[in-house]
């Protein structure tokens, strides 16, 4: 028989090593559905409200005081150094105190400014991912068995990481550049109208050109954003522990590296394109810059050598100046069309997660049972239930364990026990019939009530990074140090744990210390008592395990199981055997139940799966 494990491994190589999706940055097509998004936007801002307006005025602040040393420059070529001999050092010390003053005063505003962006960026963030952890804890297995490993950690990292440039650069410098523009022309027109006509009249040549760049910048960054995703998931995916032991195993590492190699050279092609996508553009707009000023300069030569018009020095010099301060904003106003649109597509999709239905949900006026109420009598009734669609998993299924008596469910792998057991939990909801704690539908207790009644001991126990201490506390955060001997005592593990140089500190999981599978059991065995439930699936493991360490397994399992109501979901048969109720399911349904003895008398199923074992064993 193959174990649950092995076939969670073998279902994760078919999501693992796949191709994923797409996850690029594109809007929603529904225009009523992005604009709702655009409103939700707004309303994550809005705690912060205060602060975002205090940035916007000190960036408008900014923008105008900007505009000064412009003005004082002017002041100073042509009232100050009109006349070298007669220079008049006051005027000339107050301008150059304003001119090293307004510098100094813009860049405090300036820190100020980074800070409050930088702020209500992370707090915003801060939300999004406190939130988004939060619903994806209240979506059932269902959603982690479908989703991409990688997919989930690249949300919770990277779209919502995004979030933050949103605040701190898209919006900041869109609102600065705004304002800047404005001011800047403002201070044109108020040097010389005439000058900031023809100044004017350039911009249309510039804006064209920077169009062009960034429409291609956008495709290019939208396919490189899918190739990064792709690696990650692969990097994420076959560098864990069972990707590693997958690929191994399998003979696949040189595919996986020949795979990997094939992305990476992929994104180094697009990275490269997206570099120089209008390159050539982009120089020319450089270009534009630099000979901007000269032909200022010259129209107002000419202009003045034919008499129309009069531009003192200073003007000439402070209104170039001003020029280019004019032209920068503009073109990254041109091209923030293209960050927002992406920015608003990564709130998108962090909103797409934040409204996935939450399937298994706690009723409203849910029954909260006092554990000590609890007999422990479990009750399926005409139970069905099916993964997908029109694959039925369970059809049908209907027995009554009485409070304290043990219930074996036995089949060949892939006849619905592990998902029986799930139903039991309610990992799932039933798809028809229900499923009956001392009579309350499961559906209709408190998911606190529920957890302290139901214990589960899964197959594969899972060991997160931390002590061992740590792990068994999780079980019971309450614990004392001594329940925690206890317990690891009563599970026949506390001898091995006293053993370790570190002892219950000694770090599990990845990267620590690895039990071996009877270990892990107990320690399963051991968590399970410390959550004392008055109902235990129990999912056999059927790793091999030497006589010894069947044996404190066997008596670890004897002490979890006394006095409760246990389903066991049985791979091995000769465990089984003092159970006082088995089922045999085949295909989703109950073909037999009985004792031991009686279903040994039928003669059928039963008989058939007891020989087979019995033939292995031997
Ligand atoms: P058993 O424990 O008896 O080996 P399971 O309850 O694990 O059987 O599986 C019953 C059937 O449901 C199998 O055909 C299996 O492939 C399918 N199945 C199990 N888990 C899922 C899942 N998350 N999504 C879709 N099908 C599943």
């Amino acid at each position: 028989m193959s174990t649950r494990g092995e076939r969670a491994a073998a279902g994760g190589a078919r999501g693992t090593f796949s191709r994923g999706g797409d996850p690029e940055s594109r809007r929603p097509e529904d225009p009523a559905v992005r604009r709702a998004n655009t409103r939700r936007i707004l309303r994550l801002f809005r705690p912060y409200r205060t602060r975002l307006v205090l940035l916007l005025g000190l960036i408008a602040v900014t923008a105008a005081i900007s505009t000064i040393p412009a003005f004082l420059l002017r002041e100073l070529l042509d009232g100050v150094f009109r006349d070298p001999r007669t220079i008049d050092t006051t005027r000339l010390d107050l301008l150059v105190a304003g001119m090293v003053g307004i510098p100094i005063v813009t860049g405090v505003i300036g820190v100020w400014q980074t800070w409050l962006s930088n702020r209500i960026g992370q707090d915003v963030m801060h939300d999004l991912r406190a939130s988004v952890y939060a619903h994806l804890q209240r979506l059932s297995l269902a959603f982690f068995t479908r989703t991409r490993t990688g997919e989930v950690q690249s949300r919770i990292a990277n779209d919502i990481g995004g979030v933050q440039s949103v605040v701190t650069s898209t919006a900041t410098s869109i609102v600065s550049n705004i304002t800047t523009v404005i001011a800047t022309a403002f201070a044109m027109l108020f040097l010389n109208w005439k000058l900031s006509l023809v100044a004017f009249a350039l911009l249309p040549v510039f804006v064209l050109l920077t169009r062009r760049v960034g429409a291609q910048r956008r495709e290019i960054t939208r396919v490189k954003q899918g190739s990064l995703a792709d690696i990650s998931t692969l990097v994420e995916e076959s560098l864990s522990v069972s990707g590693v032991m997958l690929g191994k195993t399998m003979g696949q590492s040189d595919v996986l590296t020949e795979r990997f190699r094939g992305e990476s050279a992929r994104l180094a092609e697009l990275e490269l394109r997206q570099r120089m996508a209008g390159r050539w553009v982009m120089s020319s707009i450089q270009t534009t810059f630099a000979v901007m000023p000269a032909l200022i300069y010259g129209v107002a030569g000419h202009a003045m050598a034919g008499g129309w018009a009069q531009v003192s020095v200073g003007t000439l010099v402070a209104f170039t100046t001003m020029q280019t301060r004019l032209f920068f904003p503009v073109g990254s106003l041109l091209s923030v069309q293209a960050d927002v649109q992406s920015s608003l597509a990564l709130f998108d999709r962090i909103f797409e997660y934040l409204d996935l239905p939450v399937d298994i949900q706690e009723r409203p006026g849910a029954i909260d049972l006092p554990r000590e109420q609890v007999q422990g009598e479990v009750r399926l009734e005409h139970v069905s239930f099916a993964y997908e669609p029109d694959r039925p998993v369970l059809q049908d299924v209907g027995f009554t364990a009485e409070p304290g008596t043990k219930v074996a469910i036995v089949g060949e792998t892939g006849s619905g026990k592990t998902t029986l057991g799930y139903l039991i939990a309610r990992l799932y909801d039933v798809s028809a019939g229900a499923v009956l704690l001392d009579g309350h539908d499961v559906r209709d207790l408190s998911f606190a009530s529920l957890r302290r009644i139901v214990g589960v001991v899964s197959q594969d126990t899972y060991l997160f990074h931390g002590s061992v201490r740590e792990n068994l506390r999780f079980a019971r955060p309450d614990a004392t140090d001594e329940q925690l001997e206890e317990a690891a005592a009563a599970a026949r593990i506390h001898d091995h744990l006293a053993s370790l140089p570190e002892g219950y500190d000694t770090v599990v999981g990845e990267r620590g210390y690895r039990f071996s599978g009877g270990e892990k059991q107990r320690l399963a065995i051991a968590r399970a008592l410390l959550r004392d439930p008055c109902v235990l699936v129990l999912d056999e493991a059927t790793s091999a395990l030497d006589v010894e360490t069947e044996r404190l397994v066997q008596q670890a399992l004897d002490g979890l199981t006394a006095g409760r109501t246990t389903i066991v979901i049985a791979h091995r048969l000769s465990t089984i055997r003092d159970s006082d109720l088995i089922l045999v399911l085949d295909h989703g349904r109950v073909i037999e139940r009985g004792t031991h003895d009686e279903l040994l008398a039928i003669d059928g199923r039963y008989a058939r799966l007891i020989e087979r074992d019995a033939a292995i064993i031997v």
